[in-house]
């Protein structure tokens, strides 16, 4: 038997089509973190340096399988270093089922920014929004100045998903975006971009 998770895996095991749910995703943090990396090492299983410009309105999309007759559309947007712009952020924010914090383990500042849009997020995007915090750059670890600890016991205070990830390696990328789309309510589609 396959553990593929494929749509087409679930959509030919149960023998009807599979309902799609599309959800807008947006990733957050510090510039230089790993945000872009994430997105293409989950939609494209590549890490890269992503220097194409994605100035403006710029969302990948990628299926996930959320239950063996559903799917999850993911429509990522990476904010493409424009959320040094405070005022630009609600532009990406607004309307999103959901949202990835990212802080590099090798910042610990990073760290601090992170919580700074998790208050923002929860303050902001209204309290719907299921929101994943990853410390990015486990294959850095050598260089860590941000526990583990630290990371998850802010995110279980509160009630935030929770991944060390390598944008690099690819640990955990899939589990994360996988994760996320399976906490988001269904009743949060359709994605409003
Ligand atoms: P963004 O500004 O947050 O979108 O960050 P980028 O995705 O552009 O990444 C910033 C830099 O960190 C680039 O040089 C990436 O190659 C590097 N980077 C991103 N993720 C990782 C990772 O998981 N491990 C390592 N070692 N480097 C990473």
């Amino acid at each position: 038997m396959s553990s593929s998770q494929s749509p087409e895996t679930v959509a030919s095991r149960s023998g009807a089509k599979p309902k799609t749910f599309t959800f807008k995703v947006v990733l957050l943090g510090e510039s230089a973190v790993g945000k872009s990396s994430l997105v293409t090492r989950f939609a494209r299983n590549q890490f890269d340096q992503y220097k194409e410009s994605t100035i403006g309105a710029a969302f990948v999309t990628k299926e996930v399988p959320l239950d063996s007759n559903a799917i999850a559309n993911l429509h990522i947007w990476d904010t493409a270093g424009q959320e040094r712009y405070k005022s630009l952020a609600p532009m990406y924010y607004r309307n999103a089922a959901a949202a990835i914090v990212v802080y590099d383990i090798t910042q610990a500042e990073s760290f601090g920014k992170a919580k700074s849009w998790v208050q923002e997020l929860k303050r902001q995007a209204g309290s719907a929004i299921v929101i994943a915090l990853a410390g990015n750059k486990t294959d850095l670890s050598n260089r860590r100045t941000v526990s583990r600890e630290e990371g998850s016991s802010y995110a279980e205070s509160l009630g935030l998903l929770f991944f060390e990830t390598s944008a690099q390696s690819g640990e955990n990328v899939e589990e994360l975006f996988s994760e996320l789309a399976k906490k988001i309510p269904r009743s949060a589609e359709p994605a409003r971009n």
